[in-house]
């Protein structure tokens, strides 16, 4: 099993004026040397605002969302080229409030995390059944069926990590079952590393109300290298005691 070093990335969503950068500066005075990586993704605007803060600090800075173009009449949306110009160091794509609110399918997230590659990003790939997904039983069927259809081409451990994110777990307060959580990185695992030849270390987090109460056991899970934070994310006491479990 090789060792991975863990990820613990935020999403700060649509949230986020210039104000809430004394968080990252506290993050970063709290945590000089985390023992995972980490990364933060703000509202486009405060990409550039949020390298700046984070300056010094181990914190990485990234996108929430990119078009699949480098450049042209695609107004409102950014590139991967600009992220990487700002000074972000990594995207996310395909998370499911953007399949859902954006339409985007599998075949528009590959084409992103492609962009994210072109643009030198790590891709931050997401995938996650809905509530009724699982109660159908489909839950394997539907997250290894977007992850074959999203994962970029020349995808690697080092330019690629899957979040998966059960759609019915963001923001609701509720986990899986850890016994579930274990069966769905297992599967990912298994179809990485029959896909990739490094896909054994690819980094695989979990999402969706992570919380400093709860991080440390899901942290623990096999196959679990860390996770996507979203609202525990916004303030620096509580995404800290989430890296902190690391
Ligand atoms: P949450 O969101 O931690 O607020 O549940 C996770 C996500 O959507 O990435």
């Amino acid at each position: 099993m090789p060792q991975i070093r863990p990820l613990v990335a935020g999403n700060w969503k649509m949230n986020g004026l210039r104000a809430a950068l004394s968080e990252v500066e506290a993050l970063a005075s709290t945590h000089p040397s985390p023992a995972c990586d980490v990364l933060l993704c703000p509202p486009a605007t405060l990409i550039g605002a949020m390298v700046d803060a984070a300056q010094g600090s181990p914190i990485q800075v990234g996108g929430q969302d990119c078009h699949a173009a480098q450049s042209g009449a695609h107004t409102g949306d950014i590139a991967a080229e600009m992220i990487a110009d700002a000074g972000g160091t990594a995207v996310i794509v395909g998370h499911s409030e953007r399949r859902a609110d954006h339409a985007e399918d599998d075949a528009m997230v590959k084409a992103k995390a492609e962009a994210a590659l072109r643009a030198g990003l790590l891709a931050v790939v997401c995938v996650g059944e809905t509530e009724a997904d699982r109660d159908a039983g489909r839950t394997l069927d539907v997250v290894l069926g977007q992850l074959a259809g999203s994962l970029p081409d020349g995808a690697s451990a080092e330019n690629t990590v899957i979040a998966y994110e059960p759609v019915w777990a963001i923001g609701t307060g509720r986990v899986p079952q850890i016994s579930d959580i274990a069966q769905v990185h297992d599967a990912l695992r298994g179809a990485l590393t029959d896909r990739l030849s490094d896909g054994a270390s690819v980094r695989l987090l979990y999402g969706g109300s992570v919380k400093p109460s709860n991080a440390a056991e899901i942290f623990a899970v096999e196959n679990v290298n860390g996770g996507l934070v979203g609202g525990a994310s916004l303030k620096a006491a509580d995404f800290g005691g989430i890296i902190a479990v690391t």
